[in-house]
């Protein structure tokens, strides 16, 4: 990192852009740019009543020269630009030299700075802009700026201040979105003596796991574009973590936070397909860029950016992430989808229906042999009548018998002639579907009825874990409006370890937690006790299980104010309590199913907004197959 002298911006007037300090957020960017910019390895915050009292920033960059240090505290004074041209070729966060003027004008600062060049640092302090103390002071290499009781000399501004949880929140925004930036660097955040959050320097999915929870970090994938004029680097998200709102990604242009809604759109644009309607994709994404194709002076709190050509920029953008998304989440995704649908098939039906498939390819060997070897397979196979009674399994058929008026005297029970699949070369392999209308992944049924606003006659498809989502939700919400919930205590109480800003919105939040049905007690540092739970499971679950349900919760709050979080946590609750894909269901538990989910205010989207009932019409069914165009 090389020193430069700090001078006066030639093109003061020009360069500036007005207001930077509207809140403590404000403050905590513009000092952690500096301390970015000065090539710290570690940088510390330390924040008081959520900044409103103090916001200290400890580094460990090259410090401030001493015979420099008033200077920084002039507007428009500046090592890193000389003049306007110098933005074409900014390599820098800051380049309008008037942070530290602006923040010392309404505060009191505090400033200890030194470099390496020297063996005493300088001690400063500033009241409402003007420098009141100077001392030499030994300290170690690097910067460490107080800045106390913001807005103390100006009251009308102070006023405008929002309660602490709001202030916090933008504060850990901005703290996270460079810690997202720059994994490379060690972020510590301090709230009132809690550790919010302690970033070593790691790869950038580390660092999403740190900021976001394993949920996430687990469905990212890594994209590393790089031609001459353009590199992206970053995190792109599964759809299956798409995300309500764009607040979650981050974009950075050369490293610095921007909000572009042009590139938004560009990266939304390319998760086109794939993402359902009303989601936004989750990213994290940096675009390295020519300096001079863009333009960083347009917003106060340099936010916002403007581009030379938006439509080149535009279609980039969009080209490069729609080859990765179209590599990474269709062509690979198809494949997992089909893999995923076996582990529902049971078991041995699996492997006939996977070696059929090959065998019957390169068919050489008669279907009869093939057959004779599954014979002894499927001895250990059971099979359950509808009454859930075993059935002998000596009665079984072949995979290829046809039912001949012989055997039909035999009266082959139904359940027998629906379990086998009808194998021909050339062919689909087909079977009738289960009596109960369950398919084979055990994920839809399928049914007949009415269509409640058109009263036609059709084929209605239940996704039968979307629908019990949405009836436990509906249970859970009232019965936390109502305080019901009803909780299970656990035999012994459970210690549970979390993450330091897991701690901080369970310890906010104790009591809204308690109405959902965890009895919690805060341990002491990052543990927690807990007695009770709400009745998730019919059994008790295991404590690993529980552990892992309550982990969870815990980081779909941290960062949140609790309202924010309410549904989304009753979300996660009923999708826990839930039929599962997979689950097997008998007729009585489809119709309970449909009784249930009719008495739902919103019976046709789950807790997360896919659909619980699709319906295909017998006139559409009458299309499909051309007897009326
Ligand atoms: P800018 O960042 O736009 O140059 P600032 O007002 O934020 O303007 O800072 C003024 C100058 O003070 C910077 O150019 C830099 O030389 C110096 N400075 C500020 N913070 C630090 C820091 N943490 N470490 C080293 N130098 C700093
Ligand atoms: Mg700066």
């Amino acid at each position: 990192m090389q020193l430069k002298k700090i001078k006066k911006i030639q093109d003061a007037e020009k360069i500036a852009a007005g207001e930077v300090v509207e809140r403590p957020a404000n403050v905590v960017k513009e000092l952690i740019e500096n301390s970015i910019d000065a090539g710290s390895r570690e940088i510390r915050l330390i924040v008081k009543k959520a900044g409103k009292t103090l916001i200290q920033i400890i580094d460990d960059g090259i410090g401030i020269p001493p015979e420099d240090i008033e200077f920084a505290f002039e507007r428009h004074t500046s090592s890193k630009i000389r003049n306007i041209k110098d933005l074409d070729n900014l390599h820098t966060l800051g380049f309008r030299g008037e942070a530290l003027a602006s923040i010392a004008a309404v505060s009191q600062v505090e400033i200890i700075s030194r470099t390496e060049e020297n063996d005493l640092g300088i001690q400063l302090f500033i009241e409402g802009g003007k420098i009141t103390k100077r001392k030499e002071i030994s300290c170690p290499v690097g910067t460490n700026v107080k800045v106390k009781n913001i807005f103390y000399n100006i009251p009308a501004r102070q006023k405008f201040l929002k309660s602490d949880s709001t202030e916090l929140g933008h504060i850990t925004d901005i703290m996270q979105r460079y810690a997202l930036a720059y994994p490379d660097i060690h972020f510590i955040y301090r709230h009132n003596d809690l550790d919010i959050l302690n970033c070593p320097p790691n790869d950038l999915k580390t660092t999403v796991f740190h900021v976001y929870g394993k949920s996430n970090a687990k469905f990212m994938e890594p994209i590393n574009y790089s031609e001459q004029d353009i590199k992206i680097s970053g995190l792109l998200g599964h759809p299956q973590i798409s995300k309500k709102n764009r607040n979650y990604s981050s974009l950075y242009i050369n490293r610095r936070y921007v909000i572009s809604d042009l590139l938004f759109r560009a990266i939304q644009e390319a998760y086109k397909g794939v993402l359902m309607i009303g989601k936004h994709p989750f990213f994290i994404v940096n675009i390295e860029l020519d300096p001079s194709v863009i333009d960083f002076n347009v917003h106060p709190k340099k936010l916002h950016i403007r581009f030379e050509r938006d439509d080149y920029i535009y279609n980039r953008i969009y080209n490069i992430i729609r080859g990765f998304i179209e590599e990474n989440f269709i062509t690979k995704e198809a494949k997992y989808i089909s893999t995923e649908l076996e582990q529902f098939i049971p078991g041995k039906e699996s492997d006939l229906i996977k070696e059929n498939a090959i065998e019957l390819k390169k068919i050489k060997r008669p279907i009869k042999e093939i057959r004779e070897r599954k014979k002894d397979e499927s001895k250990s196979k059971e099979f359950l009548n509808e009454k859930g009674e075993l059935i002998d399994e000596t009665v079984q058929l072949h995979l290829t018998d046809n039912i001949t008026g012989q055997e039909e005297k035999k009266e082959i029970p139904d359940i027998y002639l629906r379990e086998k699949f009808i194998v021909s070369k050339d062919f689909p392999k087909l079977r009738l579907i289960s009596s109960t209308g369950q398919l084979i992944n055990k994920t839809y049924v399928v049914l007949e009825g009415f269509n409640e606003e058109t009263n036609e006659p059709g084929l209605y498809i239940l996704d039968q874990h979307a629908a019990s989502e949405r009836i436990n939700k509906e249970k859970f919400l009232r019965a936390y409006e109502t305080s019901q919930i009803s909780k299970q205590s656990l035999i012994s109480p459970l210690k549970i370890e979390v993450s330091p800003s897991e701690t901080f919105f369970l310890q906010e939040n104790l009591n809204e937690i308690k109405k959902l049905g965890f009895t919690l007690e805060h341990f002491g540092g990052n543990t927690f006790i807990l007695r009770e739970i709400p009745v998730i499971m019919e059994k008790l679950p295991e404590t690993g299980i529980i552990k892992e349900i309550f982990s969870d919760i815990a980081e779909i709050g941290k960062d949140k104010s609790f309202a924010g979080v309410k549904e989304e946590i009753i979300n996660y609750l009923a999708c826990h309590k839930s039929i599962r894909g997979g689950d097997y269901l008998t007729v009585k538990d489809i119709r309970n199913l449909l009784i249930e989910l009719s008495n739902c205010k919103d019976s046709f989207h789950c807790a997360h907004g896919r659909p619980t009932l699709r319906f295909i019409s017998f006139k559409e069914l009458d299309k499909l197959f051309k007897r009326i165009v």
